[in-house]
């Protein structure tokens, strides 16, 4: 029986863990975390009987604690009750979904509490990426990807071992934007950049999709998780959504992993630490598939991918900070308060800013994170 904590558990990558888990018996839910959906963890609790459930939002805790009376569940809240679902001592496998940068910490506690981690919050490597990759080593845990791409990646990787990497080719849909001019983008708004044309996701990697700014965040990924530099990293836009990675090797053989777009298979691959097994769904059909495109990604019309790209060269604080610009523009264009090309004008001015500091531990990821904030808010 493997064990597992969820944390992020209500959202898209959190309800289809869950989906996996009902469907192998062999894995058992035993932390479940969230941000405020008190209803939907309620449901989720009484169905998968974890030791504890943890919400951010305190009075959201208050009031699912008096929902579960009639259980022994433990309700808990904020960043402890968040940390102490990373850390609970029977976890094996910690599932990291939560969005955004409020997953550094825990994805760090839960290493340090020596469990392997599958790994979908993307922001925490993109900023962190130096240290944890060094913590995981160090503490013998392994990162397993759940972002399609990255799993794709890992797939190709595997009986490789030794093996020289020329290039990593991340492929990439484009987005419900593919094709348009800045002209044309200028006049894009909420509900039109919510529509992705392969994936169901979580609203902020949509917008993140929609901008090419997610395909910059999993080239800084790719790099953190296979040890190659940002510049062997290139992206490949395929607009099917069917190949969802590659690995050229160096004597110029090129491995992919394909399949229709489900983010079950890369978390059921995540959660069997790679064992494979048979899974509901459709499957990919070679002979209805009429064709793959491919193309290069526009960087002029998208530039939340050339200013990753440009962040993750810099290194130090330069990827937090596009990544936290990111996080405060996305937010606010949720909220319709920003325009849909203000997001990377807000990140390339943010950047152009900044003053890079080399190396940055944990705090002063956190403060960096604080002065982005600071920053933004007194300019917009
Ligand atoms: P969602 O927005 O659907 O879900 C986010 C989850 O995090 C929810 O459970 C939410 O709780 C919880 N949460 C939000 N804010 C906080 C907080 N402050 N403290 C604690 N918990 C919080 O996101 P996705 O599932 O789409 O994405 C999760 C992560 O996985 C992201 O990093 C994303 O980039 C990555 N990812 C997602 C993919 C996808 O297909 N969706 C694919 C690959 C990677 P509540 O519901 O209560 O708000």
């Amino acid at each position: 029986m493997k064990k597992i904590s969820v944390l992020g558990s209500t959202g898209s990558i959190g309800t289809q863990t869950l989906e996996v888990v009902r469907e192998n018996p062999d894995l058992k839910v035993i932390a479940l975390s969230a941000g405020k959906n008190v209803k939907l963890l309620e449901a989720q609790a009484r169905e998968f009987g974890p030791e504890l459930v943890s919400l951010q939002d305190e009075e959201a805790a208050k009031e699912l604690a008096v929902r579960l009376a009639d259980t022994d569940i433990r309700v808990l809240s904020g960043m402890d009750g968040l940390l102490e679902a990373a850390t609970l001592q029977e976890a094996d496998t910690v599932v990291t979904a939560v969005v955004g940068m409020i997953g550094i910490r825990p994805t760090i506690a839960a290493i340090q509490a020596g469990k392997d981690i599958a790994l979908a919050n993307k922001e925490t490597l993109v900023t962190a990426g130096h240290l944890i990759m060094p913590l995981a080593k160090d503490k013998r845990v392994r990162i397993l990807p759940v972002d399609s791409e990255h799993s794709a990646i890992f797939q190709c990787l595997r009986g490789e071992e030794g093996n020289r990497i020329s290039k990593i080719l991340l492929t990439a849909s484009g987005g419900p934007f593919r094709g348009r001019t800045r002209e044309e983008l200028g006049r894009v708004g909420l509900e039109d950049a919510l529509k992705h044309p392969n994936w169901a996701m979580g609203h902020k990697i949509t917008i993140d999709s929609s901008t090419m700014v997610n395909k910059g965040l999993e080239v800084m990924e790719a790099r953190w998780l296979f040890g190659v530099g940002v510049d062997d990293v290139q992206v490949v836009i395929q607009p099917q959504s069917i190949i969802h990675s590659m690995v050229q090797f160096e004597d110029g053989a090129v491995m992919a992993q394909l399949g229709v777009p489900d983010m079950k298979l890369p978390i059921q691959y995540a959660l069997l630490h790679t064992k494979r097994r048979p899974m509901e769904g459709e499957k990919l059909d070679f002979w209805s598939l009429k064709s793959l495109d491919f193309e290069a990604p526009d960087f002029e019309n998208f530039p939340g991918l050339f200013l990753a790209y440009e962040a993750g060269r810099a290194g130090g604080t330069m990827p937090t900070v596009f990544n936290a610009a990111n996080e405060w523009a996305v937010a606010a264009f949720l909220r319709k308060e920003i325009s849909y090309l203000a997001i990377t004008d807000i990140i390339g001015e943010t950047m152009a800013h900044h003053k890079k500091k080399e190396a940055p531990g944990l705090e002063e990821i956190l403060q960096t994170e604080a002065e982005t904030y600071r920053y933004i808010k007194d300019r917009w």
